[in-house]
């Protein structure tokens, strides 16, 4: 049977991969610790967005902006004004909830009884009311659709809300009075704002890129499937500045080379497609997301855009400071250069969590192996060994006679370029289920025999296969493996 969300949460703490925030103190709804195997997955997943982005084209470069900003870009980008989402209170329960997360869910209600007429007359409906911005039209249909609070039972609604998803805190003292800042809900601003610092100190030609990695913050109203949606969460965002006109063609490469990205560190393209949306933000001219079919079905991970000049425009009339590129290449439809103008830019945009979690839920595997009496369920973690926290463990066979000597020698020998454990407690069989169930791709077995010959088994995780090396071609094979 396919992994459950809840299979998924517990392995990921059982085993030291995620934890809910300040658990002693039962939680914070929407806010995850990352465990001693979580950070080195999410780090190994950052680190090859990073270098796929940096280090594989040379036009584009990263930056890390701040977690603040001046307020003001916060009015420029559109998110104090319309950074909203439709709430619902229902009376008896006093329970909150998105309303068009409502009308969503019972439109998929409908589609999945066959009606697909009917669940697209609604979505078509609700984004109509959404987008003039008609909040009793928005409750009236809720009620017209018979939705009733799944916890009291009941229609009891109050009036639709617009809810503003940006955390806000105080800079200075309350004495010299105090402003209001935001924590950022997406870490695009940061790179918008330094378009020219790095264009010129870069001495950057459009079209190039610039890549950041960092926490966002939105305060989502209906917080739940894990690290999918947090209210802490982080993002990996690059925009590419490109010459206006040229954009289509850019959004085209960069959908496909993302989408190449995802199935490179091991995700199944069955499991992943393109969502091409209809309704476009106000900022965008095309859009598309690259959903991951995770246990509650297929969702977003990634966001690929095309902005146009929205964000620099609005940039450049808030702070009056000019956002244009001088772009010197002859067009040969008029024979000079191009000039001055405010780039375009398209932008990709995915969630660390969102890439943690689609890449833990794929890796979980649970086999039955065996046959008869010794048949016995199998669970390991078939990571792609370029992501799996420990790359190998090192296992003496018993803990006496030179063993453990041996194999802390071969621990050292490697722990320069891979991340090696030690490991000596309880029965051989019993580390190899400990390594697998963390996703270790290799687990190196000293031996009575390696005294004699200097040679060692290495099993291979995903078949557990056991084959024997000498500890001189160690470093070259693992090697092999882990490098994508
Ligand atoms: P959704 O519709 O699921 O709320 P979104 O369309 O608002 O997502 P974007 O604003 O495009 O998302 O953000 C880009 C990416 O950031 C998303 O594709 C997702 O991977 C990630 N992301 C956004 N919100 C969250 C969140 N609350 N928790 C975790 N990741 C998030």
């Amino acid at each position: 049977p396919a992994a459950s969300l809840q299979d998924i949460i517990a392995h990921a703490k059982e085993y030291g991969f995620v934890f809910p925030s300040s658990e002693i103190y039962d939680g914070l709804q929407a806010v995850y610790d990352y465990g001693q195997n979580g950070v080195e997955l999410k780090n190994n997943l950052k680190t090859l967005w990073w270098k796929a982005m940096t280090q594989l084209h040379d036009n584009v470069v990263g930056i890390d902006a701040s977690i603040f900003m001046h307020p003001l870009t916060w009015k420029a980008s559109g998110h104090v004004d319309s950074f909203n989402d439709p709430m619902i209170d229902n009376r008896d329960s006093k329970k909150r909830y998105r309303a068009d997360q409502l009308l969503e869910l019972k439109a998929e209600e409908y589609a999945n009884a066959g009606d697909e007429a009917r669940s697209s007359a609604l979505l078509q409906e609700m984004g109509r009311l959404l987008g003039e911005n008609d909040l009793d039209g928005v409750r009236n249909l809720i009620i017209a659709e018979g939705i009733k609070d799944p916890v009291s039972g009941t229609d009891n609604w109050t009036e639709v809300r617009q809810f503003n998803l940006m955390f806000s805190t105080q800079v200075g003292s309350l004495a010299e009075d105090a402003s209001l800042i935001y924590l950022r809900p997406e870490t695009a601003q940061g790179i918008f704002v330094n378009f020219l610092n790095v264009q010129k100190t870069g001495r950057m030609k459009v079209p190039f890129g610039i890549a950041q990695i960092g926490k966002a913050f939105r305060n989502e109203i209906v917080a739940r499937q894990f690290t999918f949606r947090m209210r802490e969460f982080e993002q990996m965002e690059m925009q590419f500045f490109v010459r206006p006109g040229t954009e289509m063609s850019w959004y085209e490469q960069w959908r496909d080379t993302r989408m190449k990205f995802h199935q490179a560190i091991g995700l199944p393209a069955e499991k992943l497609k393109f969502h091409i949306h209809e309704k476009l933000a106000h900022y965008a001219n095309a859009a598309v997301d690259i959903e991951y079919k995770f246990p509650f079905g297929f969702r977003e991970m990634e966001g690929i855009h095309s902005r146009t000049d929205f964000d620099l425009k609005a940039h450049q009339e808030l702070s009056r400071k000019k956002q244009q590129y001088f772009d010197n290449e002859v067009d040969p439809a008029t024979g000079k250069p191009y000039g001055n103008y405010v780039p375009y830019v398209v932008e990709t945009s995915v969630g660390a969590d969102r890439l943690f979690l689609a890449t833990f839920c794929n890796a979980f595997t649970r086999e039955t192996v065996g046959e008869g009496d010794e048949k016995k369920e199998r669970t390991y973690l078939k990571l792609h060994p370029a992501l799996a926290p420990v790359k190998a463990a090192v296992f003496p066979l018993v803990r006496k006679d030179g063993l453990p000597e041996k194999a802390e020698q071969i621990v050292k020998s490697l722990r320069s370029e891979f991340r090696v454990i030690y490991e000596e407690r309880d029965a051989i069989g019993k580390r190899y289920t400990r390594q697998d169930l963390i996703g270790t791709p290799f687990c190196i077995a000293v031996d009575y025999q390696t005294l004699e010959d200097d040679t060692v088994t290495i099993r291979y995780r995903d078949t557990t296969e056991q084959i024997r090396i000498p500890i001189s071609e160690l470093k070259a094979r693992i090697g092999q493996e882990v490098s994508m």
